[in-house]
């Protein structure tokens, strides 16, 4: 009996010492053309260590997240995710708190695959370089006098042969990530 009532007592400490904070925010639209189907697909998602919420978006892209655990770590994520890198925030609220967090949106992939060398900005290719991804490594060809020459065996000037053929990717993979760019407008598309 003793330690039922001990029990109902933490329980209710609990409840009454459990703060709590608010938690607004607002997507913020890159791709603008897409709003109708934003507006009506996209979720909020806030997880914390215990339960996950999730919230649709208003018609301004506002959300609100009322009661939010004070002093704990919660996560936000949108679903659909956002591209081209799908980001996670992480937060904690203090008691009584009301936080207001924009958040960048992207709902598409803004690098197609199927994309030909063309510039978007310039319209050209000519300054338009491909962009390798995973472990690159320069190669280079030597004739056997030891003239520089591309692949062919063909002798190309010094300049030729030290310009730049590629910009590395880096390691990581995506679903969604530039395959050119362009050295002029220093765009990646
Ligand atoms: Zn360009």
């Amino acid at each position: 009996m003793k330690e039922k009532i001990l029990l109902y007592f933490l329980l209710i400490s609990f409840s009454c010492f459990s703060q709590t904070g608010k938690l607004t925010g607002k997507l913020i639209l890159k791709d603008p053309e897409n709003y109708k189907k934003v507006l009506e697909n996209t979720y909020i998602i806030l997880k914390t260590s215990i339960k996950t919420d999730s919230i649709k978006v208003d018609s301004d892209l506002r959300f609100a997240f009322e009661d939010v655990k004070a002093e704990e770590k919660i996560k936000i994520f949108i679903s659909p995710r956002t591209y081209p890198i799908n980001i996670c925030y992480t937060l904690a609220l203090k008691e009584n708190e009301i936080e207001n967090i924009e958040i960048p949106y992207t709902s598409t992939c803004p690098y197609s695959k199927d994309r030909n060398n063309v510039c978007p900005i310039c319209s050209k290719n000519d300054k338009v370089l491909p962009i390798v991804y995973g472990f690159t490594a320069g190669i280079s060809y030597k004739d056997k006098d030891g003239n520089p020459t591309d692949k062919n065996g063909k002798i190309i000037s010094k300049e030729e042969n030290e310009k730049v053929k590629y910009i590395s990717g880096g390691c990581i993979v995506s679903d969604c990530q530039p395959t050119w760019f362009c050295q002029r407008d220093k765009l990646n598309f």
